[in-house]
Parts: structure tokens; C-alpha cells; sequence
């Protein structure tokens, strides 16, 4: 993947400025980004420990990074014992391709609300176990 990193614009003020160098976030991930209503069997987030993954972790951004520099994780991979800048990981982050992990994004309570999730995704991967978690308009009313 090529490296691509966008320093200069980075606000969501509508659409307005579309700008074709940014290619937004990575639908095939946005769509597990959200956080799930029921705790998941098999996963531990390695910032709060709760059961979710750490992708859909309820934290605000500000919040998962405030606790993520306080355990010493790494802020890409959120492992311990090394700096992002000593990190082997390719992850990028699924909201703004940048070198973090999702759960710390700042863009994460943009994308986490319905209103900005792009259509283009596809339908949201736990959405359909709890309409009313979500904010927005609901398309699952039956
Ligand atoms: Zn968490
Ligand atoms: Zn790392
Ligand atoms: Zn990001």
C-alpha cells in the first residue's frame, strides 16, 4: 500500500471540500467499527480490557488515547513495550490512514456517528442487534 498521508486538511465541515487527494476512510473495516451491544466472546480490548475488540472500543478517542499512553501501549498496535515509532505493524487507521489505532482516531466520533457513515460501506456489522444504540436514522425498522 502506498504511503499517503494528508497534512492539510483534515476537518469534516460538510461537504464543501471535497478533496480528491484524501481517500477517506476503509470501508471494508468502518463497517466493525462500531461498538456492538452485547460483550464478544472472544475478544479483549487491550486499552480498557472491556469485551469488545479494541476497534469497537466505547472510549472516546481522547480518552482511549489518555489511557493508552498511561499503560504504555503502543499507539498503532497497542501492544506493549515499544514506541509507534519503533513499530513493526503496517496497520493504518481505518478512519484516516494515518500510522494509529482506530480507537484513538480523532476522526473516530465522526465516523461513529450514523449521519457521516458513508453509504458506500455497506450496512454496519452489529447495528442490527440494537437500532436504537445507534443515533440517526434507522433503515432496520421492519
Ligand atoms: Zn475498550
Ligand atoms: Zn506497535
Ligand atoms: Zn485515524
Amino acid at each position: 500500500m502506498n504511503e499517503f498521508r494528508d497534512n492539510g486538511n483534515s476537518g469534516h465541515n460538510g461537504n464543501q471540500n471535497k478533496n480528491n487527494r484524501k481517500e477517506g476512510p476503509m470501508n471494508k473495516v468502518l463497517r466493525f467499527s462500531f461498538p456492538f451491544i452485547g460483550p464478544e466472546q472472544r475478544n479483549t480490548c487491550k486499552t480498557c480490557n472491556g469485551p469488545h475488540h479494541s476497534i469497537r472500543c466505547p472510549l472516546p478517542s481522547w480518552e482511549f488515547r489518555r489511557m493508552a499512553k498511561d499503560k504504555n501501549l503502543c499507539e498503532l498496535c497497542l501492544n506493549e513495550g515499544h514506541s509507534v515509532q519503533q513499530c513493526n505493524s503496517t496497520f493504518r487507521c481505518g478512519y484516516c490512514r494515518d500510522r494509529h489505532h482506530m480507537g484513538g482516531c480523532k476522526e473516530k466520533e465522526y465516523y461513529r456517528d450514523v449521519n457521516n457513515y458513508p453509504a458506500s460501506a455497506g450496512p454496519i456489522v452489529g447495528q442490527e442487534l440494537e437500532e436504537t444504540f445507534f443515533r440517526g436514522p434507522s433503515q432496520y425498522h421492519h
